[in-house]
């Protein structure tokens, strides 16, 4: 585990906040680039929301990847992002890291169906490119120096200090809060000015009210779910406690409902 000791007290040329996947990706560019770069993780260690990914198993890409699968009021810098870094560059992404991917049903998942290995490979990547972690660093303020030349101030909860000269904030959303992600990274955004669009649920299970659910608990069937209120179905396997409905079908439906309409929802099998 890297130290405080080991920190130089320097410029960073980047501070990465947030070790998730999109952090440890990001610091990986930046020090390919030539940069030297702190990776800056609240956690005992980085990615530990990654582990739970795709039940354990992460499904890490789809060979049918659209712009229109994406919520956006900005749908020309969705397409731009994934013209850019699309299902072949994900592939040679993780073909540098040493992974060996393999293909289900469009879907891409590491041959061994283990997320701790794509972890594994994230992290020996950092390793090998000398990204320096810093775990236990909960960012707690950021601030731009007095000089610009001087970059940014990144304040730690314990009261520790780094400076760099660019920073990326990577602290992921609001789901599964218990792995770090618990929206403090909007507020470091709000801080330097940023405006934060408010989130919406994206995929989410779904609570039934009613006792009987409880008696289909470990049921799993094809079917399709509907919404009332929202216009399109959610089709695909719903399974596990139906007091608690899961599967890809009902996290999809559960996605389209806002906060100010509660969908009322019908399931039935698949035709
Ligand atoms: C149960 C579950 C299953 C999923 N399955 C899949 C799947 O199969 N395929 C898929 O593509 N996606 C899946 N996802 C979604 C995927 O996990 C997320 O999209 C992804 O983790 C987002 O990466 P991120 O780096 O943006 O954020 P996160 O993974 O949330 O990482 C953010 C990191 O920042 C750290 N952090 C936060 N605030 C601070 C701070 N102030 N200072 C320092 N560090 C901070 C956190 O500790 C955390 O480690 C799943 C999600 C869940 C919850």
């Amino acid at each position: 585990m890297t130290s405080w000791k080991t920190i130089p007290a320097d410029l960073w040329d980047v501070a990465v906040v947030g070790g998730g996947p999109a952090g440890m990706t990001a610091a990986m560019a930046a020090a390919r680039a030539g940069a030297a770069v702190v990776l800056l993780e609240r956690g005992e260690r980085p990615g530990k929301k990654l582990l739970m990914t795709g039940n354990g198993k992460c499904n890490l890409g789809n060979r049918d990847l659209k712009p229109s699968y994406y919520y956006s009021d900005n749908m020309a810098m969705a397409a731009s992002v994934l013209e850019r870094f699309g299902t072949e560059e994900t592939m040679a992404f993780f073909a540098s890291l040493g992974l060996l991917v393999r293909e289900r049903r469009g879907g891409l998942y590491p041959a061994s169906e283990q997320a701790a290995v794509v972890l594994d490979a994230l992290r020996y990547g950092l390793a090998r490119e000398g990204v320096t972690i810093l775990p236990q660093a909960m960012v707690r303020g950021l601030s731009v120096a007095d000089k610009p030349a001087s970059g940014y101030l990144v304040e730690l909860e314990d009261g520790r200090r780094i400076r760099a000269r660019r920073v990326v904030l990577a602290c992921g959303g609001q789901a599964a809060p218990r792995t770090g992600s618990d929206g403090s990274g909007y507020e470091l955004a709000r801080s330097l000015g940023h405006r934060v669009i408010s989130p919406v649920p994206a995929l989410v299970q779904l609570h039934c009210g009613e006792k009987y659910c409880k008696a289909l608990a470990g049921v799993r069937a094809e079917g399709v779910v509907r919404l009332y209120g929202v216009s399109r179905p959610g089709t695909g396997r719903g399974g596990g406690p139906w007091a608690r409905p899961a599967g890809p079908g009902l996290f999809r439906s559960g996605c389209r409902p806002r906060r100010s309409t509660p969908p009322g929802r019908d399931c039935r099998p698949a035709e």
